[in-house]
């Protein structure tokens, strides 16, 4: 490369200096410089802190998953699920709870779990759309008389064949239209005997309502989840085609506040990790409400001492999840985060960080909040879990 070039390309950083000839050099980092500005999604820095690592292969007490999706990720591959138990016995994750089971259509899912039932327990989602054409919400299974019934029906029945509890997604509130292709809000009535109906069955509901809150933001330079964004567009609720944030978070506290006797998990810190005096609030409120921490290090890791204090102010209501199944390595930044106090590591193992260029910091749990979070605060919401549990714990040497 010419002197020129060099030249050219270290001014826009000014890091040439004069020498005592007078003539230009560069200092040894701008002739290192071969190269062009990174684009976003490839800057990933490496630390250069010499501070504690703690390797942790495993979970120090044998851990439920309350959040796992092994019907949309592994697809039925036998295999993979085998290797994921596998996994399982060497993270020390005694149950994962998936969440892939199709309410009416239980089977497929459950016959696919079942050379390892003893290792999951799995909740159901409803089909809202059916097999109707995503452009004529009037053909949609939601929209045809008696499916809130039938949901009821299916409800009790799934029950019976050991459906433990009942999920919905983020769609539920940002894309579940009404025949006239309108939004159903997620307090609508229509819904009312499905929340009372759980109630009823001892079901407990775990629902995604919203998203982060960089989702609704518009997606620029200044949209801290840019480069993610950028990546999944789809994931943007900026606009006016979309509730609010606020407005979603609202509805869905409403169905749980007028539903007292129903059990709601609220998935992903209930989707305030960024604003826990919010989740605070609620859950001073919903004695009916916990929240799991699924996908949510990231957020819970960078305000390690909010999130410590909102732990420890709350160790009954907060339950261990994931969002896997994960490879080993991401499964690694969960036990670090709650369970050392360790400065500034990954969340994930993808390069650049997928939820956020940021590090996290651990929270150094004491023995006693981490055995209520790994897994006794979800025998108080999961029907069947304790003795799935202890059945686990019996096969094997560990003590919880
Ligand atoms: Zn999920």
């Amino acid at each position: 490369m010419s002197p020129i070039r060099l030249i050219e390309r270290a001014s826009w950083s000014r890091s040439f200096c004069i020498n005592s000839l007078g003539l230009a050099i560069f200092c040894s980092a701008a002739i290192a410089q071969d190269f062009e500005i990174p684009k976003i999604n490839e800057y990933f820095p490496s630390s250069k802190l010499r501070v504690k690592q703690t390797k942790l292969t495993q979970a120090k007490f044998p851990a439920v998953d309350v959040h796992t999706h092994f019907g949309f990720k592994l697809k039925l591959d036998q295999d993979a699920l085998g290797a994921y138990v596998e996994l399982m016995d060497r993270q020390n994750i005694a149950i994962s709870v998936s969440l892939d089971s199709k309410l009416g259509n239980e089977e497929k899912h459950l016959t696919f779990l079942k050379p390892h039932a003893e290792r999951f327990l799995s909740f159901a989602h409803i089909d809202f759309m059916g097999s109707g054409p995503p452009e004529t919400p009037v053909k949609w299974a939601c929209n045809q008389p008696g499916f809130v019934r039938l949901t009821c029906e299916q409800l009790k029945t799934a029950k019976s064949k050991g459906i433990c509890g009942l999920k919905f997604f983020k769609t539920f509130g940002l894309t579940v239209k009404k025949p006239d292709g309108s939004l159903y809000a997620i307090d609508d009535p229509k819904w009312f005997p499905i929340w009372e109906t759980c109630g009823e069955l001892g079901l407990p509901v775990i629902i995604h309502t919203a998203d982060p809150i960089a989702f609704f933001d518009p997606i620029g330079p200044q949209n801290e989840r840019f480069e993610e964004l950028l990546r999944h567009p789809d994931w943007s609720f900026h606009g006016d085609q979309f509730p609010s944030r606020e407005a979603l978070l609202s509805a869905r506290n409403n169905v749980i506040r007028k539903f007292s006797t129903t059990k709601f998990i609220g998935a992903h810190v209930a989707n305030s990790s960024e604003d826990l005096a919010a989740a605070a609030s609620w859950l001073d409120e919903f004695p009916n409400l916990t929240v799991e921490i699924a996908s949510r290090i990231s957020e819970l890791g960078r305000q390690p001492f909010s999130a410590k204090a909102f732990i420890e102010k709350y160790p009954t209501r907060i339950l261990f999840g994931t969002d896997g199944p994960w490879p080993e390595v991401r499964l690694g930044y969960y036990w670090r985060f709650l369970e050392t106090n360790d400065e500034y590591f990954p969340y994930s193992e993808k390069e650049p960080q997928p939820q956020g260029f940021w590090n996290i910091y651990g929270v150094a749990l004491s023995d006693d909040v981490l055995k209520k979070i790994y897994f006794q605060n979800a025998f108080n919401v999961i029907p069947g879990l304790r003795t799935a549990y202890q059945n686990v714990i019996n096969q094997t040497t560990q003590t919880p």
